[in-house]
């Protein structure tokens, strides 16, 4: 393991001079071990924050309209513009041409040729702040090989010795950007959205980072979601397992596939807010301990899901009834959630959005026909079999869950106490945490009167 310090800075960081300013006292601040920085393209400000519409963009999604239409020159003179704004008097005749050269690239492959456009918002902010900060700028060319899988690319595992060599050679601090890698073929291909991410947790992993700091415009990562909670406190210390545990519904302040890397490598990440450095924010940590009076971390809650219930006399002791179940999902193409199993009955819940489809947006005939192939699985039983929306995912997680007597139960009576009925309750051998199943119509009930009952 090194001293070093990866950090990378997000879209808003990089969203304004201002922002950029800051970004570049954190650099020059006190750690001469934060080397490696990591670049988003410039994203947006929300309307309350700043009044100048031109930043209510973010130049990834200008990127991806020009994709579409590669000769609206409004679109690339927005774009462009936002680079001379990052850094007003500086020549950016450079960055229109690359803008130019990107545009013109063959448009045989309609995904190649978007990868290709879209990845000059990372590349464009690296260069142009490398140039005015007088850093090195590292190509991702020489860093990351990536699977052919155009906007969902993957990092391929000769990546880590090609960034390792790269890196080692080089003294000083250097700007790399994010999100993207190129084939092996040579062509560029973007990650996932918030890919930016991932690029920083592979190079933390590959250099065997002391720190991956991840830098946003938010403290660091709340204890229950905002849009739910009035004010919610940041949480200071999160094992990558808690992390899974949330991420899984809506905490997506950290990309959920940048955990790996790192985890792996056991390198702590710093998720912090650039505006207000040096204050601190959550570390997530490969392990920490648990403080007996606090055994909940945090609480997620997803909407979207919905579920069958299949009850029929005798189902218990059909053998392999769960797996037919189960594999008649699969075969429609829905990957189902999680199953809860009573004696007679079972209920299969899964999102909603894959029994949706432009042709059939209400889920009518998807339904149907799962409606139609469950009750001919149970054809001489005489099923009852039933369709239920409207369920949210309520994730209740911790550590400390495991050790802590009834707590299960004092959850439980938290939710109902407060009105809100509990259509299942789940929980793996791990113990890690409770997963509950409401009503949607709940959620801000059921959050609230968790956070204030075990958080607050
Ligand atoms: N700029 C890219 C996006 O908007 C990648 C990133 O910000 O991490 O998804």
């Amino acid at each position: 393991m090194s001293e070093n310090i990866v950090a990378k800075f997000g879209g808003t960081s990089v969203a304004t001079a201002n922002a950029a300013g800051m970004v570049k006292k954190i650099i020059d601040s006190d750690d001469e071990n934060r080397r490696y920085i990591v670049v988003s393209a410039p994203g947006k400000l929300d309307e309350k924050e700043y009044l100048n519409e031109k930043y209510r963009e973010k130049v990834t999604d200008l990127l991806i309209e020009l994709g579409k239409k590669p000769d609206d020159e409004t679109i690339k003179d927005r774009i462009i513009q936002r680079y001379q704004s990052l850094s007003p008097g500086t020549d950016v005749t450079e960055l229109s041409d690359l803008l130019n050269q990107r545009r013109a690239m063959p448009k045989d492959n309609p995904k190649r040729y978007a990868d290709g456009i879209k990845a000059f918002g990372e590349e464009a902010c690296a260069r142009l702040l490398a140039k005015v900060w007088g850093l090195a700028y590292i190509d991702p060319k020489e860093l990351f090989v990536v699977s052919e899988e155009y906007g969902n690319a993957r990092i391929l595992p000769q990546s880590e010795e090609m960034v390792r060599k790269r890196l080692a050679g080089i003294d000083g601090k250097i700007i790399i950007p994010g999100f993207y890698g190129y084939t092996e073929k040579g062509s560029i291909a973007t990650l996932s959205r918030g890919g930016s991410d991932l690029t920083g947790a592979y190079v933390a992993a590959a250099v065997g980072a002391k720190t991956y700091e991840n830098f946003t415009d938010v403290d660091g990562i709340c204890a229950a979601n905002p849009n739910l909670v009035n004010n919610p406190k940041t949480i200071r210390f999160l094992t990558f397992e808690e992390l899974r545990d949330l991420t899984y519904s809506g905490f997506n302040v950290f990309h959920d596939e940048a955990v790996q890397p790192v985890q792996e490598k056991q390198i702590p990440v710093h998720v912090r807010n650039t505006f207000s450095f040096p204050k601190t924010g959550t570390f997530i940590c490969y392990e920490r301990r648990s403080n007996p009076q606090k055994p909940i971390v945090g609480i997620a809650y997803k909407n979207g899901f919905c579920a069958f219930d299949i009850a029929a006399f005798g189902l218990n002791s059909m053998r392999g009834i769960e797996r037919k179940i189960l594999q008649t999902f699969e075969e429609e193409g829905v990957s189902v959630e999680c199953s809860i199993g009573g004696i007679d009955d079972v209920s299969v819940i899964f999102a909603e959005d894959q029994i949706l489809s432009e042709d059939d947006p209400e889920g009518c005939f998807k339904i149907n026909m799962l409606n139609n192939r469950l009750k001919g699985l149970l054809a001489n039983k005489n099923p009852k079999i039933n369709f239920n929306e409207n369920y949210g995912i309520l994730v209740v997680a911790g550590k400390g869950i495991k050790e802590s007597e009834y707590i299960q139960t004092k959850v439980s009576t938290t939710l109902s106490d407060a009105g809100v009925k509990i259509k299942f309750i789940s929980q793996g051998p791990s113990e890690r945490c409770i997963i509950y199943g409401i009503n949607s119509a709940d959620s801000s009930k059921a959050v609230n009167a968790i956070y204030d009952k075990f958080l607050k």
